[in-house]
């Protein structure tokens, strides 16, 4: 039977391509998107209730998640004399609870099925070094990072890995308004990821091959840090 795999964000960028290569290798694919935009599933990260009905009644329909990709997520960056309040809610409320909205009816059931598993979240660069104007951001991807490290432990003994990733500058909808030429320059590779590059890592993440690998955060990013 096909192992089945909730990709959140999927509906572009690093999470379509995850999505796409993951099908591709003959994963049970199940995509997510805050709205309307062709996939499987549509809620909002940042609402608990929401995330809890629609997986709850996925699971209860088709069974559990053998694995899951947490890459939906927002930036709302300003200077942090600058930052607002709303700002700084709403991308923790988004990038930071949505870990815990979306895993908190995933990770039982996965356990239950006692057939090992895979998590795999997307944090960022920002959240490893900081970035100037992204205190909010990086505060959020940050704190994945030592949420991945805590269940990592918790699940160890079930066989279930939980990984980071964490992107360089990647070339997406997320990074329309950067300076790029400016930004390139900081990166010693003098470009931008692509989707592609990041849907490989996390498919090897994925892989039974990568069983052992757990607790970490792997970088892509062309040298910048
Ligand atoms: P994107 O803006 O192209 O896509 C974001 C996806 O997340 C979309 O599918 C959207 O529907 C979904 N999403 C946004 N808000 C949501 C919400 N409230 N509820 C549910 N779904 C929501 O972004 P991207 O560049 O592909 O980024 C994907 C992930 O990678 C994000 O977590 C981002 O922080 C991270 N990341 C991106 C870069 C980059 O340079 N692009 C670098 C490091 C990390």
């Amino acid at each position: 039977m096909k192992k089945r795999v909730l990709v959140t964000g999927a509906s572009r960028g690093i999470g379509r391509a995850i999505a796409e290569r993951l099908r591709g290798q003959g994963y049970d694919v199940v995509t997510h998107s805050v709205r309307s935009e062709g996939t499987d599933l549509r809620f909002d990260i940042a609402d608990r209730e929401a995330c809890r009905a629609a997986i709850e009644a996925d699971i209860a329909a088709n069974g559990s998640y053998y694995g899951v990709v947490l890459n939906a997520g927002i930036a709302d960056d300003n200077a942090f004399p600058a930052l607002s309040g709303e700002q700084w809610d709403r991308v923790l409320r988004t990038d930071l609870d949505g870990f815990y909205n979306v895993l908190k009816p995933i990770v039982m059931p996965m356990v239950s099925a006692r057939s090992q598993g895979r998590i795999i979240a997307i944090s960022s660069v920002s959240g490893v070094v900081g970035n100037r104007g992204q205190v909010n951001y990086s505060a959020a991807k940050a704190g994945i990072i030592g949420a991945v490290k805590a269940l990592a432990v918790e699940l160890a003994k079930r066989s279930i890995t939980v990984n980071c990733i964490a992107p360089g500058v990647i070339e997406t909808d997320m990074i329309k308004d950067i300076p790029a030429e400016e930004v390139k320059k900081a990166i010693p590779m003098r470009r931008f990821g692509r989707c592609e590059e990041v849907a490989s890592l996390a498919a090897y993440l994925m892989s039974e091959e990568a069983g052992y690998i757990t607790r970490q955060v792997i970088s892509i990013n062309g040298g910048l840090c």
